[in-house]
This record gives structure tokens, C-alpha cells and sequence, in this order.
């Protein structure tokens, strides 16, 4: 079911009368008390736990487990316990752009940082180093930001050009 203390808290371990600081074994063989709970959960604990000891008293031997997001299995996959493990959420529009097979790591981790806005361009900098000086390095015209060193700086922007423009053709943006 997971971890007890996890599962119950505080009060729920006070309720059935188990210490925190209690082994699987010490839970097991000295948890006696059986009676009704208001908190279903509890009930599902005792139950849980009077099967875990007649498991115990029928002389089968020991079995590892692996938990994944299925439940418990015995044989061990990478794959459920990387997805158990990590915390899920959308999948952005642009991942595909930056994570691809071919990808060379450092520039894929450069380009994600930059989606994320989290390079260290002044403008983030000078949260944590008031005197830094904001100015972008190239033109000297306006806050270092990755906006504007990706997409408004004049300076980029003419190297962006001569770099790519005869690559890209119709489809050259600077946006
Ligand atoms: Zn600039």
C-alpha cells in the first residue's frame, strides 16, 4: 500500500497503535488489536497486515517486488520504475525540437535551458549580483535578456543572417 507513515500520517499510526519508529516484523507479529475504524484506510491496513501474517505462517518462501505504476510485480522493469519514479506532466510543443536522437547533448541542453528562459544572461544575473552590468554584450543597446539575444539584438541578428539566411531561404525568420 506504500509508506505506512505516508499513507496515514501522525494520527493514523497513533489510531492503530503502531510506532513510528516500528519494523515490518515488530508490526506484523505484535499488531493484535482488531476493531472498527471510522477511516476506512485503517481498516484496509489490518487486513492488509492480518494477510501479510497468515502469508508468513503458511511457510512460503520470500518474493522481491518491484512496485511500478500497475502495482507490484516480481519481475523488475526500468521503464515502470523510471515512470514511477519521475513526476509526470504535459508534453510541450517543442520538445521534439530540442530532444532528438541525433541531438548533440550539450547544444540540446543549451537550447532547452534557453526555452525554459533559465540561461544565465544578465538579465537573470543581476538577481543575484546587483552590480552586474545589464547591458547586452553585443550592441550595448538594450537589457541582456534571451529574447533579445536570440530575436532582437541587431548585432545576433546580422550573424544569424549571413549564418543561416542562404540555408534557411524562404523560410528565414529572425523571430
Ligand atoms: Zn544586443
Amino acid at each position: 500500500m506504500g509508506v505506512m507513515i505516508d499513507l496515514l500520517g501522525d494520527r493514523g499510526m497513533v489510531d492503530l497503535g503502531i510506532r513510528k519508529e516500528a519494523t515490518i516484523e515488530e508490526t506484523v507479529w505484535r499488531f493484535r488489536r482488531r476493531r472498527r475504524h471510522r477511516f476506512e484506510i485503517l481498516n484496509e491496513v489490518e487486513s492488509n497486515l492480518d494477510s501479510v501474517r497468515e502469508k508468513i505462517c503458511s511457510d512460503s518462501d520470500d518474493v522481491s517486488l518491484w512496485r511500478g505504476k500497475t502495482g507490484y510485480k516480481s519481475c523488475f522493469s526500468t521503464k515502470e520504475t523510471w515512470l514511477y519514479l519521475r513526476r509526470n506532466s504535459v508534453q510541450l510543443k517543442w520538445t521534439r525540437g530540442v530532444w532528438f536522437s541525433m541531438a548533440t547533448p550539450r547544444f540540446a541542453f543549451i537550447v532547452w535551458l534557453a526555452m525554459q528562459n533559465r540561461l544565465s544572461t544578465m538579465y537573470r544575473v543581476v538577481r543575484w549580483s546587483q552590480r552586474a552590468d545589464v547591458k547586452c554584450v553585443l550592441c550595448k543597446n538594450d537589457v541582456e535578456s534571451g529574447d533579445h539575444l536570440f530575436f532582437k539584438c541587431a548585432y545576433s541578428a546580422q550573424l544569424w543572417c549571413s549564418l543561416v539566411s542562404g540555408i534557411l531561404g524562404r523560410s528565414y525568420s529572425e523571430s
